[in-house]
């Protein structure tokens, strides 16, 4: 199985033709509210791929509760260790034009009362039953930092997804199995601009020299290229007609981490990750596009 540590927030999206200027007020064409967050979102994609499924997070004692938790379990994610506190459930206020620009604001409201005592509690109840954690950057980051070095120390195989990218203790990096910074999370945290797969390679040394296993940088339509200590690999994306691009990460990572823990090999689990990452961007949406495995098998099998 997989544990994810991390958010879970109600998304609340409009859709209008352009995005408002400063102090300006449109009329909008649709309106959608779903389950996201990128925990959620990788903790779905997790369950999608066929994985046991174990969320650690934390929602409020509001409206938005209700969504988001009959989202998880209508996707067969595992909810027991999510905890309910005394504050509203995470918001994430989306606003897309015609042309699929999006801006975002997340208000993290009960994501951030997550602590480490939730987590440490989540791994005694749910030890022997996963074998790899995912983790991102939409909790506190002493929380997550805390979750891979507890996840490290009980043995499990330990992702980073480092989104949205701030700056880590630099203790972490040995800690951390695979990580899969975007470009832009790459460039955030490396210093190095990376605009293609040589300078990705260049990005994914970094990481490896300070001590990560295996780093995947995700080039969205050019694909991946994995660095690990002895070997560089490039991975080339699944041709795809993309309509929104939103959770393609998301995807990638929890088909990413239900491979892992099914036994596949990494660059097996790379392949079906990117295939899911594809499908995503083919959908409108966060939760919604996420890709079922009967259509990455398909995809994989083209
Ligand atoms: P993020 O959503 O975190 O920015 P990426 O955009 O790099 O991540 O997407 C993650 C993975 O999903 C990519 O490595 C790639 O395999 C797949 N993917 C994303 N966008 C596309 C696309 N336009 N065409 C094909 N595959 C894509």
């Amino acid at each position: 199985g997989v544990i994810v540590v991390g958010s879970i927030t109600a998304d609340i999206t409009t859709f209008s033709e352009r995005l408002p200027e400063p102090g300006e007020t449109l009329l909008g064409t649709a309106v959608t509210l779903a389950l996201g967050g990128k925990g959620a979102n990788q903790a779905v994609a997790a369950a999608l791929a066929g994985a046991n499924s174990f969320l650690v997070g934390c929602v409020g004692t509001d409206l938005f509760s209700s969504l988001v938790l009959t989202g998880l379990t209508g996707y067969g994610v595992d909810i027991t260790e999510v905890r309910d506190v005394n504050d509203s459930t995470g918001v994430a206020h989306i606003r897309v034009d015609a042309s699929g620009e999006n801006d975002i604001v997340i208000v993290p409201m009960a994501n951030s009362h997550l602590g480490a005592e939730q987590v440490d509690a989540a791994f005694v109840s749910l030890a022997g039953r996963a074998s790899v954690l995912l983790t991102q950057l939409e909790v506190p980051a002493s929380v997550t930092m805390h979750a891979i070095r507890a996840g490290s120390a009980a043995g499990l195989t330990v992702l980073l997804d480092p989104a949205p990218a701030t700056a880590l203790d630099p203790g972490i990096w040995p800690f951390v199995d695979i990580v899969t910074p975007n470009e832009t999370e790459a460039r955030i945290l490396t210093g190095i601009a990376v605009v293609d797969e040589t300078s990705a390679e260049e990005a994914g040394r970094w990481f490896c020299d300070r001590g990560v296993r295996s780093a995947l940088i995700t080039l969205a339509s050019v694909g991946a290229v994995l660095v690990t200590t002895d070997d560089v690999v490039r991975f080339p994306a699944f041709p795809v007609t993309a309509v929104d691009t939103t959770a393609a990460g998301d995807a990638f990572a929890g088909y990413l981490g239900a491979a892992l823990a099914d036994g596949l090999s990494l660059a097996d689990a790379i392949r079906r990750a990117m295939a899911a990452g594809a499908l995503t961007v083919t959908r409108r949406g966060a939760s919604p596009s996420l890709p079922s495995r009967s259509d990455v098998e398909e995809l994989l099998a083209d």
